[in-house]
């Protein structure tokens, strides 16, 4: 059956979730698909930056305590109110750090080589960052890169199989560190299966989610994940750099963190000023400093529409508007070079489409020229992110249309097939 416009706006009309949408600042004639990467600015988010601004025009130094929000729970409240998106208890969440530095700090505190046991594993087709800092990781501990960072292969290098990456999980390998989602493909790898294999094995396991927090619902406690880090400046809407989050299990409190530092302290100890920390005994020990106050600000209206809307009817409309942009690919595009690059299984896809094309790179301009903003990833992958909170199934059919338009016209063809300096 064709899939029509009335058939979007039917869709919107009945859809759940539409009332968030006046809540984010959308431009106008302009479709955001790019919330995979930067989600946009809420009225709530922007309400709490500016609460926080005015805590610290009126406060000062005791803004600390006393304001609207006082700084010195803040990581520990965004931690609670994340975690019901991660599956967690509030005091294994911490809001802390980025990415990066997290996955520094939780591989500096849970990989302890020992005996044969000295191998990190990974996958082949992760993110370059966590590659970096694997990698320097490994040489702090006197090991080569090239022989004790094993990278799981895929096969068809879209996907990986969870059986190759069980079959990697050897008695050489001291831990493992995985995307939750592939960020080019948008796999959801079967965490909870690979965890249960890890922990048999008696390898400690993290994950990377970049690609799935605020897009998909998540159990890391009851599945017995070790740890876990993302960024919330994607899905979660937290702005431009905004503070990343970690998970560590509540099994391991009391590990000693790695990367010490006095935010690391249980919180009423830590201004006793003495030389010996006290850690807490809750994820917020593997803070470090001071916390980026004007960057965990927004990140406190971002989250309250996550607990108004519910992760699980995100998931039940994520799946489906990215449905129907598949569908309408399929339909309106078809035999014009394009392949879908993501899984079609809902249980093994994220949040955004994969849309591969060998001009993808100037196909990207020629959408950004017509009001679409999409992302590319090098060599040939368009994402398309419609999101659940703010994306319309009118918006995902206009898309589709100026996707055709711009092929049909060979609009594309003005534009270098070349990346841009952030892509
Ligand atoms: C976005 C992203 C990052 C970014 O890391 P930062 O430290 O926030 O710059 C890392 N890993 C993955 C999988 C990502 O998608």
């Amino acid at each position: 059956m064709l899939l029509t416009l009335e058939d979007a706006q039917l869709m919107d009309k009945k859809d759940s979730l539409h009332r968030f949408r006046d809540e984010f600042y959308l431009k106008p004639n302009s479709i955001y698909m790019d919330g995979n990467s930067l989600g946009l600015l809420s009225k709530r988010a922007e309400r709490t930056l500016l609460e926080s601004l005015n805590d610290w025009k009126e406060h000062g130094i005791d803004g600390w305590t006393t304001g609207r929000h006082p700084w010195f729970f803040l990581s520990e409240k965004l931690g609670e109110m994340l975690a019901p998106l991660v599956g967690a208890q509030a005091n294994e969440v911490i809001v802390t750090g980025s990415t990066t530095v997290n996955l520094h700090q939780l591989v500096a505190t849970f990989y302890k080589p020992e005996g044969t046991r000295t191998k990190i594993l990974a996958d082949e087709l992760t993110f370059p960052s966590d590659i970096y800092a694997l990698q320097s990781q490994l040489r702090i501990h006197g090991f080569d890169p090239e022989t004790h960072l094993v990278r799981v292969k895929s096969r068809d290098g879209r996907f990986l199989e969870e059986e190759d990456i069980i079959n990697a999980m050897t008695d050489e390998i001291a831990l493992i560190i995985l995307p939750t989602v592939l960020y080019r493909s948008g796999q959801i790898l079967d965490m909870k299966r690979l965890t249960a294999e890890a922990n048999q094995r008696g390898i400690l396991i993290g994950f990377d989610g970049c690609h799935s927090i605020g897009a998909i619902p998540h159990s890391f406690s009851e599945w017995g994940v070790d740890f876990a880090y993302w960024c919330n400046y994607k899905h979660l809407n937290g702005g431009p750099g905004s503070v990343g989050g970690l998970f560590v299990n509540s099994k391991h409190f009391g590990t000693a963190p790695g990367l010490a530092g006095w935010f690391g302290s249980k919180k009423e100890k830590q201004f006793d000023m003495e030389h010996a920390l006290t850690p807490a005994d809750s994820a917020g020990a593997y803070q470090i400093g001071t916390p980026h106050v004007l960057s965990l600000a927004p990140l406190l209206g971002a989250l309250e529409i996550f607990t108004d809307a519910g992760i699980e009817n995100i998931r039940v409309k994520s799946l489906k508007i990215n449905q129907f942009l598949m569908d309408l690919l399929e339909q309106e595009v078809a035999n014009m070079g394009f392949m879908i690059g993501n899984p079609v299984e809902d249980f093994r896809r994220g949040g955004h489409v994969s849309l591969e094309h060998k001009e993808a790179a100037r196909i990207c301009k020629a959408l950004k020229e017509n009001g679409i903003i999409p992302d590319f990833r090098a060599p040939n992958i368009i994402r398309l992110a419609p999101v659940a909170l703010y994306t319309s199934y009118t918006e995902v059919w206009e898309v589709v249309q100026i996707l055709k338009k711009i092929m049909t016209e060979k609009q594309y063809e003005k534009f270098k097939n070349e990346r841009e300096v952030v892509a």
